[in-house]
């Protein structure tokens, strides 16, 4: 091993959205600021991605509005329609108001500013392959330069932004962390940019993302329509990782065709991916290490949606090394704070969307039609969802819904006890231990399976139901 003389006070692995702003936030305080990407610089952070992002996180952070090459198109909101594509919901609000961004140059100047901010070292085609340890703290990553040779990068503190398949993730020795994740907690995706040549041909409803919920189209996930401008958009589908075959077929018959409508197009870009759609990992932080991004499952696991999260997480691990740095304690002890910033913003967030993806996953397409078509979940209930994971309904409100479901008690029976289980979940993670007293924390985890175990209950009996009478594949 060729020997590397370094020693930073942190180590940001991966340079993507997230890793990038967690490097410009720690060397803009500071830090001494090691960052490795396992790409070429010139084409960090390109990844397949459907390129949407709210505004808000912008605001948050104080980090600049997409703007100019790297800006596709603005968004006014979201649609969401059910399978039999009739009456659509509108959803217009801050929360989904946003951007389609040209993901490269999006990361390129994300990087740019982290490097601008002061980054010691940058080492792009540098690839981390596993921890270091003193005692039972991490110290530093073993890496893989861009020359072949392997170095040991030391630092007081690591950040892994390097995504769903973390290396470093898989060598953590402590419990606190899961190490590998369920394959029904994760969808497979697959998604072209299609460009039409055509001035005739035009992209419909460009001003919002289009999001179309059906089982038969897009089994465990859903088929996306963003527009880019007016002549170019991102279409795709997600379905269970378990999928046996040739997505690119599927994602043909059951987007492409259906919904792009002309020969007439050029392919600009196309590819699969991966995207977890679960609640965080019970501890983000041990001893010397924070995890941030999908590397921690900070995605939506509604909608996938990771850019944002991902952002937040790097921006609340950064601050996090600051203090501990500061302090001269990169224990667990000053890293926990980082936790208890991603429980109780968007981690009881995603807590409460997990559970209500479990059991949507297993409602057939005439549930859906149903609930979207009568509005037993209706716009504001989304964005109530959205907002922090829960619902809160007046009696007014239950009536309502009791009435427009009249016909299929059994679902809205259903539909409510799914809402209790959601408020149940995110109330415990806003109580999330605000210090890393191990038996709360594991106090706190049982209390928490609990509320799983009931949701998986509840799965299991919304998928033991006879296929309503009615049901009929739209496919
Ligand atoms: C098909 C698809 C569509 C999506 N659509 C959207 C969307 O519309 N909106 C949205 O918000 N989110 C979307 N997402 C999710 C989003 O892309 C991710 O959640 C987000 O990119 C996470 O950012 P990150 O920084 O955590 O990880 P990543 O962006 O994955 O970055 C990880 C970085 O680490 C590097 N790396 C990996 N391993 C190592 C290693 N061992 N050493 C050094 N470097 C390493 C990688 O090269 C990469 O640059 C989508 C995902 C997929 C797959």
């Amino acid at each position: 091993m060729a020997s590397f003389e370094n020693n930073f006070d942190v180590i940001v692995v991966g340079a993507g959205t997230g890793g990038a702003i967690a490097a410009r936030f720690a060397a803009q305080n500071g830090l001494r600021v090691c960052l490795i990407e396992r790409k070429p610089a010139t084409l960090t952070p390109e990844k397949i991605c459907g390129d949407a992002i709210g505004s808000e996180v912008f605001d948050m952070l104080g980090v600049a509005h997409p703007n100019g090459k790297e800006l596709s198109c603005h968004i006014k909101g979201v649609k969401l329609y059910p399978p039999d594509l009739k009456n659509p919901l509108t959803m217009i609000h801050s929360k989904f108001a946003g951007y389609v961004v040209d993901r490269l140059s999006f990361g390129q100047r994300l990087l740019k500013e982290a490097l601008d901010a002061g980054v010691s070292r940058f080492l792009a085609k540098t690839m981390a392959l596993d921890l270091i340890y003193e005692g039972d703290s991490v110290a530093g990553v073993r890496a893989r330069l861009g020359n072949g040779d392997q170095v040991e990068l030391k630092a007081k503190i690591v950040i892994d932004g390097s995504g769903l398949y973390s290396a470093l993730r898989r060598k953590i020795k402590s419990k606190k962390v899961e190490n590998h994740f369920e394959k029904e907690d994760a969808v497979l995706c697959y998604r072209e940019i299609v460009h039409f040549p055509t001035k005739a041909q035009k992209v419909k409803n460009p001003e919002y993302i289009t999001i179309i919920l059906d089982k038969d189209r897009a089994p465990g996930g859903y088929v996306w329509y963003f527009p880019k401008n007016d002549h170019a958009l991102n279409i795709g589908l997600g379905v269970y990782m378990d999928y046996k075959g040739s997505l690119k077929n599927f994602y043909r018959k059951h987007a492409f065709d259906v919904f792009i409508e002309t020969d007439q197009v050029e392919i600009l870009s196309s590819g699969g991916g991966v995207v977890p759609v679960r609640r965080p990992l019970w501890s983000c932080a041990d001893h010397g290490i924070m995890f941030i991004g999908d590397a921690a499952f900070h995605v939506n696991p509604l909608h996938g949606g990771g850019i944002d999260p991902s952002m937040r997480a790097g921006y609340h691990a950064a601050m996090t090394a600051v203090k501990a740095v500061k302090k001269n304690d990169c224990s667990l002890n000053s890293l926990w704070d980082y936790n208890v910033a991603v429980m109780r913003s968007f981690g009881a967030e995603f807590a409460g969307l997990d559970v209500l993806r479990r059991v949507m996953q297993s409602f057939v397409n005439d549930d859906l039609n149903f609930g979207l078509g009568k509005r037993l979940l209706s716009a504001d209930e989304i964005l109530g969802i959205a907002n922090d994971g829960s619902i809160r309904l007046s009696s007014w409100d239950l009536a309502k819904k009791a009435y427009r479901g009249i016909g299929r008690p059994r679902f809205l029976l259903i539909m409510n006890y799914l809402r209790a289980r959601m408020n149940a979940v995110v109330r415990l993670y806003h109580n999330f231990p605000g210090t890393p007293d191990m038996q709360a924390f594991e106090i706190w985890k049982r209390k928490v399976i609990r509320e799983y175990d009931k949701t998986e209950k509840l799965r299991v009996k919304v998928e033991a139901r006879k296929q309503p009478k009615k049901y009929k594949s739209n496919v």
